[in-house]
Formats: structure tokens, sequence, C-alpha cells
């Protein structure tokens, strides 16, 4: 595939922390229109690009704290400016950011503490609304669901960078038209990814039904649709990297829609499914003394993320010990010859990695 590169990088935008106030500058270089406000009154944006007959609804960021591929819709827009036959056969319809109150506070859920991919049903919350008022209007042809996934996703012993999912409709996840040609789209992007440094890094992402997640929901109503999650990429915690394989799943995506060219569907339920397998860290054979014995064992912290002044910084917090034989960690020192620690480790992960100089 062709169009790789951060060439096309919005370099406005950057690191985890994206909110209305980092894109609305951005936005009047495209056609854009507010269609709605948040439950805390932010505006809603959306931007429509291309005269084609098929329709593409996306939405980023309807978990605020997920912003990796709001950085890659915004690269698409800068893509999309140079590719007039793209333009020309599809029309795009771009929420980048459906939970801005989230996004702002840099959580996963809205003003009410709600998550919005548990509402489509009940539709009680006005982002839930605005995004379904959009779906019924616009009448799509596809829909992308973009989120980001956490560092603990892995495929086999790698990270997985990108997970893939034509979500199911029906509680036996059963495979009709549309949920075929969503699974065709997502091994499409899979196979024009596999020349890439992430070839396997591509998990797929469970599908047990859930009528109340967006994704399912769409399905549901026969639009095929993609979720598209982007993950860790080897000492990329602000996804800069990951942000342009974004962009690139983006890219696949809409050629073979725009060709009616896809993937066989096999391709799909080849893509190996991704695990919750990894840490941030995992120390491995720590010693410490417990009620004055002297045992040993693996340690596995994960970063919480804080918002500080405009920035995500990365603490490290217990997550796990014993036996972790099993997992894996993005860092994975082995500690056999360290002294034995003395202090409550569950209490104590950031004295654990100074004393490992991490
Ligand atoms: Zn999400």
């Amino acid at each position: 595939m062709n169009p790789l590169q951060s060439s096309y990088n919005e370099h406005q935008l950057s690191g985890r922390y994206i909110c209305n106030s980092h894109i609305e500058p951005l936005l009047s270089a495209y056609n854009t229109s507010i269609i709605g406000n948040s439950e805390a009154g932010l505006p809603i944006h959306r931007i429509r690009i291309g005269t084609g007959k098929t329709k593409v609804l996306m939405w980023s960021q309807m978990h605020g704290n997920e912003s990796t591929t709001t950085k890659s819709v915004f690269d698409l827009l800068r893509y999309l400016q140079s590719d007039k036959s793209l333009r020309e056969t599809l029309q795009l319809s771009i929420i980048p950011i459906l939970n801005p109150d989230g996004a702002k506070a840099y959580t996963r859920f809205n003003a009410n503490q709600v998550d919005l991919n548990r509402d489509a049903i009940d539709l009680c919350q006005a982002e839930s609304r605005i995004l379904r008022k959009e779906f019924d209007e616009f009448s799509p042809d596809y829909a992308f669901n973009l989120h980001d996934q956490r560092t603990i996703f892995g495929v086999e012993a790698k990270p997985a960078t990108l997970s893939l999912l034509a979500p199911a409709f029906d509680k036996e996840r059963s495979f009709n038209d549309c949920r075929t040609k969503a699974a065709q789209l997502a091994a499409s992007v899979f196979q024009g990814l596999q020349s890439s440094s992430i070839a396997s890094q591509i998990g797929r992402f469970d599908d047990q039904f859930n009528p109340n997640c967006v994704g399912d929901a769409f399905q549901s109503l026969g639009v095929p649709t993609l979720l598209i999650e982007a993950g860790h990429f080897q000492d990329d915690y602000h996804r800069e990297q990951t942000r342009m394989f974004v962009f690139n799943a983006y890219i696949l995506a809409l050629q073979a829609i725009a060709t009616s060219t896809f993937a066989d569907v096999s391709i799909y339920h080849s893509i190996p499914e991704n695990r919750k397998i990894f840490f941030d860290y995992l120390l491995r054979n720590v010693r410490y003394v417990d009620h004055g014995n002297e045992k040993t064992a693996d340690i596995g912290l994960q970063y919480k993320e804080v918002l500080n002044r405009n920035l995500i910084e990365f603490y490290a917090v217990f997550a796990a010990s014993g036996d972790l034989s099993d997992a894996h960690g993005h860092i994975e020192p082995n500690c056999e010859n360290l002294e034995p620690f003395s202090f409550k480790i569950e209490e104590s992960a950031q004295n654990l990695l100074k004393s490992l100089n991490l």
C-alpha cells in the first residue's frame, strides 16, 4: 500500500490529550457543522467530505480518553485533499469527537458518567441521540466505530497495535450479508497491512453480542460496521506510530469500499484473537521479604494515565503478582540478582521502578 507515511500528519495534533479545543482551530478548513451539544453543553462537530454515491459514517472518541483514532481522522482529512478519486467516489460524514466532555476530562465516560457505548438502545444521553440522528439522516452504506484499546491486549506474544472487529448482530454471532461485508472490510485492512511492520500485531476483537453497543446495534440495522481499536506499539505510549497505522487502516478500508474490492471473509477468520496478556512492566523473579520469609514472584505493573495541565502522565501501579509466566511485559527486566525488597509491593510500584532505574 502506498500512502504509509507521515507526510499527511496533522502536526497540530499530537500526544494522548485531544479535546475540542485542539481540533476546533482546524475545522475551518473543512465543511463543518455543529450537530448538537454534549450533556455539559459542548459542541459536537461533524465534518462532511466527498461527493460520491457511497456513504461512510465515522465517529471517534465516543470514549473521551481514546484519542488516537481522532488524530488519524485529521491525517485522513489532509490525505483526502490529495485524492480526488476517493472524494468523488465516497461521501464521508465524520464526527471526530462524539464525547467532548469525556475528552476534556480525559475519561471514558460522558459528563453523566455514562459509557456511551452501552447506550445504543436506551439513547438516554444527548451524545447517543446525536449519533443516532446522524446515522438515520445520513443513511450510511458503511460505518466505522473508532476506539483505543488498553496496553493489556496482545496478539500471541506481541502487543496488539490494531484490533479489528465485525461486530455481531445476534447472540449466535452468525454471519449474514451485512456482517460478512464488515468482516471483508476488516480482512482488507488486515491483508493490506501484511506488508507493514505490524503484520503480526493485528488482532480480532472479542465478538460477544451486546445490543447496547453501538457497533452491534448498527450492524443489526443492516449497515456493515467496522470496529477499529488503536492499541500499543513498542515504546509508543503517545501513540504517534499507532496513529500512522490507523491512518493506513482507514485508507485501506476506504479504497476497498470505493473500488468494491474486498478481501475474502476467510482472511477475517484467520486474524488471531487478541487477548489480555500484557502488563506495561513485567518484573521477572523479584525477591521480596514477606513476614520475615524471602519469596520470589513476578510482578506486573500497569500504567495509570493522569491528566496534568494538558498533558497525560503515566504512573505505574501494582496490577498482579505471582507466577505470571503466561503473561508478557512491554518492558520485562529480570530482577533475580537484586537484593530482596522489604517494602510492600502492592504499595510501592514507584519505589520498585526507582530501584531498578526504570
Ligand atoms: Zn472505546
